[in-house]
């Protein structure tokens, strides 16, 4: 084992928060080491946004927390040192500029996350973060309740301040494997239980398969469980093979996902009609047939839906979808208004972390102080980014989540 030399700070993990908190401490003349267990830095950035990276979004504060749910608040104090303006600014400083062409969702002008990756790593380099890659932590160093360092699989490096940004367990060929966790709770920290979250989810109905590919706009989704009545969400969902996915359905897994854990198989309904409940579509259907008395309920419906949908919602009504709609019978007719306003699917399944944007859970805030990202339990040892048990939906989030807490722990190094 070689012992190297002391360092002010050493990161693990170059992701957003690492190298984020990296290049805080080092503007402020600490001696930084990140080390990376890949062969390349920041390879889970890269991949973001469907590799054009959605940085952040114009949210308020106040507003950004609240989709963060009832853990929101504990980002109050890095949001305020670092929010979205801030963010932007010093990648327009780093010389990446940023817009938000739906007024909503930041990007790189360039699309391309490339572009802030390199731009994160040219500013290391300049800074002077020593970067050491294939380097996996294994162990934290610790000796009388302070930090002492880290240990990879050949060397141990020496540090009075660690700072662990380790990411959570989704895509783990990206890096992220949830290595954090056994090295926060080495020292005494706790792991609240791990769910993957934001990805496709797997339908009883195997006649989803026929839609593949049907994207259908503002679906109101909710979960169909006594006890989970309040979970509902609204946004764009695309049929596939066998389920569902598309932004709706990414956002909502991380609610649904728990569930399957506990009962095995989630029921769903869908409005797939723009939120059109069962008088709305009566009185709809019944002006289109005003003026075109002859069309066929397929035709019909297909002012509504796309045709596959059209006709697989009939069957399951059991309705003879070449009859015109008045010739169909008073039951059937009800069935079909009925499967159109709340369409059921049960949920029985996902890819789990494999293909999970985000992980649900992570190190608890409980031990965790807000204003420093610093540990309760061990002086010296710091948290940020998606290791920590925060999880925010699609649209920058977690990304100006794992920008900020960075930002917040090389500061309170710095
Ligand atoms: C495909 C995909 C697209 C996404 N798109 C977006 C988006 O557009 N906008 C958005 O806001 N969010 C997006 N997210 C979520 C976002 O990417 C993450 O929340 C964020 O990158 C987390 O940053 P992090 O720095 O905490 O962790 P990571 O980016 O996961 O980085 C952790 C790093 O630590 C390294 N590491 C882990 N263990 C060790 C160890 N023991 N020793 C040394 N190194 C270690 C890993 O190799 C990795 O490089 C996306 C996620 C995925 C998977």
């Amino acid at each position: 084992m070689h012992t190297q030399e002391q360092y002010d700070l050493i990161v693990i993990g170059s992701g957003a928060a690492g190298m984020m908190s990296a290049i805080i401490a080092a503007r402020a003349n600490k001696k930084v080491l990140l080390l990376e267990k890949l062969s390349k830095l920041g390879a889970k950035l890269k991949a973001t946004g469907g590799g054009r990276c959605n940085l952040t979004n114009t949210l308020s504060n106040e507003d950004f927390m609240a989709r963060f749910g009832r853990e929101g608040r504990f980002m109050t104090p890095a949001l305020e040192a670092f929010d979205h303006k801030k963010l932007r600014a010093f990648f327009a400083d780093i010389g990446v500029e940023s817009h938000a062409p739906d007024g909503y969702r930041v990007f790189p002008i360039t699309h391309n996350a490339g572009t802030i990756l390199t731009a994160l790593e040219e500013e290391m380099i300049r800074v002077g973060v020593e970067i050491r890659c294939k380097q996996r932590v294994e162990e934290l160093l610790f000796k009388n309740e302070c930090m002492q360092g880290v240990k990879t699989q050949d060397s141990s490096y020496l540090s009075a301040n660690v700072i662990v940004a380790t990411g959570g367990m989704g895509y783990p060929v990206l890096g992220a494997e949830g290595d954090g966790y056994p090295l926060a709770q080495s020292v005494g920290h706790k792991v609240t239980e791990l769910f993957p979250a934001m990805m496709p989810l797997k339908v009883k109905e195997t006649w989803v398969q026929h839609c593949r590919a049907d994207t259908i706009a503002k679906v109101e989704l909710r979960v169909d469980l006594k006890k989970a009545k309040k979970l509902r969400a609204t946004g764009d969902l695309i049929f596939t093979k066998s389920g569902i996915r598309g932004p709706v359905v990414l956002d909502f897994a991380r609610e649904v996902t728990p569930l399957i854990a506990k009962y095995k198989e989630v029921p769903l309904l869908l409005n797939l009609t723009k939120g059109k409940n069962e008088d709305e579509l009566f009185k709809y259907l019944k002006k289109q047939i005003d003026i075109n008395s002859h069309q066929s309920t397929l035709e019909l419906l297909k002012t509504l839906l796309p045709e596959a949908l059209s006709i697989e919602l009939c069957k399951l009504a059991g309705a003879d979808y070449t009859l015109g709609f008045n010739k169909l019978k008073g039951q059937v007719k009800a069935d079909l208004i009925k499967l159109l306003a709340w369409t059921p699917l049960t949920v029985i399944g996902h890819d789990g972390f494999k293909m999970a944007m985000i992980t649900r859970g992570g190190v608890s805030l409980k031990e965790i102080h807000p204003d420093t990202m610093g540990s309760k339990v061990l002086k010296g040892l710091y948290f940020c980014g998606e290791v920590m048990n925060l999880d925010g939906p699609c649209g920058g989030y977690n990304l100006q989540w794992s920008f900020a807490s960075g930002y917040l722990a090389g500061k309170s190094i710095g």
